[in-house]
């Protein structure tokens, strides 16, 4: 029998650490389609599912306290539209 798409997900958060970016590739999903499984993978997967915050790759600025599992599009700080993760794992 084979995995639903977020048991997938899941198992490859469970090996590593991932972007929407990285597991849309992995999946051949748009990161669109990825964020929009992330708040159902949260809601089953609980404290298990670990998020890394964003950063601004050109100014560092760690997007801490965010509640929305979406990558943001733009630095507040710095207004450039170059951010990185956040980044998902599933804890054992
Ligand atoms: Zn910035």
């Amino acid at each position: 029998m084979g995995l639903t798409l977020r048991q997938t997900m899941a198992r490859l958060l469970e090996q590593r650490e991932m972007s929407a970016l990285d597991l849309a590739a992995a999946l051949l999903l748009t990161a669109r389609e990825v964020e929009e499984h992330l708040p159902h993978l949260r809601q089953s997967l609980k404290h298990r599912l670990k998020v890394s915050p964003a950063r601004c790759r050109a100014c560092g600025y760690v997007f801490g306290g965010r509640r929305r599992l979406d990558a943001p599009g733009r630095c507040p700080r710095c207004r450039q539209e170059m951010v990185d993760g956040p980044w998902f794992r599933v804890l054992g």
